[in-house]
């Protein structure tokens, strides 16, 4: 099923409300002149009653409420295209001048996930990723962020949806640790009570690994880690990922052993993530090389079976594959669990999301 939507944007100069956490909104009312608990009322009305209009802030005072229109907004980018897949996952299009962001809803029995993107393009260029075939555009801001998940809550409820989002990943375009500030500031608006009030052991971030930045992570925000390993070597992984000629599998996992002390989210240890790649990365000695990895570092795994894309040469490893290399590791006292594919008719699946229509899937 697919749908167009048009809907213009506006450009402003003014703060938006959406950029700001409760510390920096309260010191923008404060400013203003508002009372201290107007922080409070102000959060209330934009994320739990998806207000963008002063007008109907009844509690917040007339000469505050000027004050806020002359000087603010609450501005979301809008989705202007949406995907359904047979399997109920959803895809959004944001158009932020003239550059498209996707982001993915993706509904379970007793939860729903919703995948964001923290970047226009992504740099890295990982060989077997769609995103990074695309030029790196730039970084999304906290508001551009945020905005996925308001009208995403927004969208669900309007479609009396009422599988809403109790899940998080930043999983969808873009490296969130080379846009951390931003994504720090949107993370403490996910998990702040006013804010969207999600539980830290709901919200995952994956990293390919900038460890500098995972360095800071940790006394910046706790959430659950997602590190995208994919090999179980250097040599493997400097040819699927140039960035591990910068920060190789050694420093990464001693950066999110790191992490992992200072993290209550991740008590019962982080997520490996792994993409099968036949005859890449899929051989039972393979499996044993990433079991003798991993072996003391909390995790489970996940393995991802390559989602294709129109002009990559990579092919999927065969179930029995994945499966043979899944009990080798299972064998060795590792919980492993094998993604689900969501999406893959509308490439909304891991890897797909390039922002554009013309991506096709060939079947792997
Ligand atoms: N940049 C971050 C987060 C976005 S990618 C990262 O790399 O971790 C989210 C996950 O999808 C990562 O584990 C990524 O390696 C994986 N992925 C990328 N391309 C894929 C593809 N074509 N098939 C399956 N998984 C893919
Ligand atoms: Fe970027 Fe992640 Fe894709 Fe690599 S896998 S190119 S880091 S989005």
């Amino acid at each position: 099923m697919y749908k167009n939507i048009n809907i213009p944007q506006i450009s402003t100069s003014k703060i938006n409300l959406l950029d700001l956490n409760r510390k920096n909104l309260n010191t923008f009312l404060i400013s203003l002149g508002a009372k201290k608990f107007a922080t409070k009322q102000i959060m209330n009305w934009i994320y739990n009653h998806y207000s963008n209009n002063f007008d109907n802030m009844f509690n917040i005072s007339m000469q505050i409420r000027n004050k806020l229109y002359k000087k603010s907004v609450i501005f979301a980018s809008k989705f202007i295209e949406e995907r359904i897949s047979n399997d109920g996952t959803i895809k959004w299009i944001t158009d932020i001048n003239h550059q498209k962001i996707e982001t993915v809803y993706i509904p379970e029995k007793k939860r729903a996930t919703l995948c964001v993107s923290s970047q226009i393009g992504c740099a890295l260029k990982c060989h077997f990723c769609a995103t990074g075939q695309k030029k790196f555009q730039r970084n999304l801001k906290v508001s551009e962020i945020i905005a996925q998940i308001w009208q995403a809550n927004k969208t669900l409820k309007k479609k009396n949806i009422n599988n809403r989002i109790t899940n998080i990943v930043f999983m969808g375009m873009g490296e969130p640790l080379l846009n951390l500030n931003n994504v720090v500031t949107a993370l403490q608006i996910i998990l702040d009570e006013y804010g969207f009030g999600l539980s830290k052991r709901r919200i995952t971030l994956s990293t390919s690994g900038i460890v500098p930045a995972l360095d800071k992570l940790r006394k910046m925000v706790d959430i659950c880690l997602a590190i995208s390993l994919h090999a179980p070597n250097d040599d493997i992984r400097n040819l699927i990922m140039p960035i591990n000629k910068k920060y190789n599998i050694n420093c990464v996992l001693n950066s999110a052993k790191k992490y992992i002390q200072y993290s209550y989210a991740n008590r019962n240890g982080i997520t490996i993530e792994y993409v099968m790649l036949k005859n890449i990365n899929d051989s039972n000695n393979n499996a044993k090389q990433l079991a003798h990895l991993l072996k003391n570092i909390p995790s489970k795994i996940n393995l991802i079976p390559w989602n294709s894309f129109l002009g990559s040469s990579f092919i999927c490893s065969n179930i029995n594959r994945i499966n043979m290399f899944a009990n080798i590791l299972r064998d060795k006292g590792f919980t492993v669990m094998i993604r689900k594919n969501r999406g893959k008719d509308i490439n909304a699946a891991c890897g797909q999301l390039t922002g554009s229509k013309i991506i096709n899937i060939i079947n792997t």
